[in-house]
């Protein structure tokens, strides 16, 4: 049985969402498909959810009855029969119907997840409503049945492969499923998610829980690119990637896949494909346990980072110092990206801020703080990097003139981060790409 995922703007138009259908009925195997919101979608919930939360039911009324007629014109093009056109408005009108019921009742953080879970929903069952209107035998699985975070809120595959097996044997024989990407429940039975770009995760999780022949992430671009092509004007796509190299580019910013959905596929050696739906021949990327050759893949880049820098003048590095530093971080389940030491001073960076106003004020009494906001973490990925002599070399030379903040060197064999200010980073990118892969 194997993975299909497809992102937003694979399912963003009616057109695509029949590309989706040829790609998906190609051959006989037995798939799940992976659905995620029709692009735009989440992006407008978010700024539903928004408004209501600052008391603007105007402008939430007013952004819902947008997308509930974008909804309307796209079941109107998606489907020929009347039948399946009034079965799809009957289906979205009660999904708008919800969010309008939310808008007359107290907001809270709940309900925001309840309001970003219809993306997901309204695609898949409009997309059902469309194989079933051409006769293409087909399941709905709902993910909510199946996919779930516990109380850290990390999924759990073991738990998920249980229910996701009772889902599959209620339905034998059945060689087609359609299920959502991103939403799931939490531990408190509660309707959450996992994460913005969450669907690659739930492809990668679905993949481990029932031990896929593969999981495929088919998306708007032909694989893992060697920069980021939002930046940088030449990249081009990268074949082959270990499980290493394609974890730690996509923790390190390369939107193409969630920043944790590798580790399930890895940790049960699913191999991955990075594939293009409007180019489905292009060769992609393939993710693997093994890396085909050392040296330089990609580089990545992770924005909103804040540096703090803890300086002491006693014997910072004594024994015992990291731990007390590190147990604030641990304490407000703010995990660490980097770090630097000298003999006076430690640098860590974080990207979740929700808690900085705690974790400085706890870190105060070890030392002198300073919190340096509006950082990037750029990432340079490949595979035994730390034994290519010239690749520092390389790199900063191609970097003279940009002022760099920290450097992280030797962690693992695929990875050499600095931290720049933002507003350096597509400087950083155009001229990596230019000093490590000669492109311009
Ligand atoms: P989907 O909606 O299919 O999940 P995303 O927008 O989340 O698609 O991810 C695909 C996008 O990721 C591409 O269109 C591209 O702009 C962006 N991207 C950023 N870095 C990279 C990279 N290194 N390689 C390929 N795509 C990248
Ligand atoms: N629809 C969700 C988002 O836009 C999940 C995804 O597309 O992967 O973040
Ligand atoms: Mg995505």
């Amino acid at each position: 049985m194997k993975i299909m995922k497809f992102g937003g703007t694979s399912v963003g138009k009616p057109e695509r969402m029949y590309q989706v259908r040829d790609l998906i009925t190609r051959d006989a195997e037995p798939k799940i498909v992976v659905l995620s919101a029709l692009s735009g979608t989440t992006n407008a919930l978010v700024s539903i959810g928004d408004a209501m939360s600052s008391g603007d039911k105007n402008k939430a009324k007013e952004l819902i009855n947008q997308l509930h007629a974008h909804y309307m014109n796209f079941i109107e093009q998606l489907l020929k029969t009347d039948n399946a056109r009034n079965k799809a408005t009957t289906i979205i009108n009660e999904h708008f119907e919800f969010l309008n019921i939310i808008l007359k009742i107290s907001f809270n953080d709940a309900l925001n997840k309840d309001i970003l879970a219809q993306g997901e929903l309204m695609s898949t069952k409009m997309f059902s409503v469309y194989l079933e209107e051409i006769g293409e035998d087909h399941v709905l699985l709902p993910a909510l049945d199946f996919m779930s975070i516990d109380a850290n809120d990390e999924p759990q595959v073991l738990q998920i492969r249980a229910k996701l097996q009772k889902s599959l044997e209620a339905h034998p024989g059945k060689k087609l499923f359609i299920t959502q990407g991103y939403i799931c429940r939490n531990a408190k039975g509660e309707v959450d998610n996992l994460k913005r770009g969450g669907s690659d995760y739930s492809a990668s999780l679905i993949s481990a829980a029932i031990e896929a022949s593969v999981c495929e992430i088919w998306t708007d671009i032909d694989g893992m690119h060697n920069n980021d092509p939002r930046v940088v004007g030449s990249t081009r796509p990268v074949e082959h990637l270990s499980f290493d190299e394609a974890a730690e580019l996509a923790y390190f910013g390369a939107k193409i896949l969630h920043p944790a959905s590798i580790w399930p596929a890895q940790h049960f050696n699913i191999p991955v494909k990075l594939l293009n739906t409007m180019q489905p021949e292009a060769k992609g990327t393939i993710i693997l346990k093994e890396a085909d050759s050392e040296g330089v893949k990609a580089v990545a880049a992770k924005d909103g980072i804040v540096m703090i820098k803890i300086k002491s003048s006693r014997m910072l590095l004594a024994y015992g110092f990291l731990r007390k530093i590190f147990e604030v971080f641990e304490k407000y389940k703010t995990s660490i990206d980097m770090i630097t030491t000298s003999e006076v001073a430690v640098s860590v960076t974080i990207d979740n801020t929700a808690h900085l106003d705690k974790i400085t004020m706890e870190l105060q009494p070890l030392g002198e703080l300073e919190v340096v906001e509006g950082q990037t973490i750029v990432s340079v990925v490949g595979n035994k990097l730390t034994q290519k002599g010239n690749l520092l070399a390389a790199m900063f030379a191609s970097l003279s003139g940009i002022a760099i903040n920290m450097v992280s060197y030797g962690g693992s064999m695929h990875n050499v981060s600095i931290l720049i200010p933002t507003g350096s980073k597509n400087d950083t990118l155009k001229a990596l790409n230019k000093g490590l892969f000669g492109l311009e």
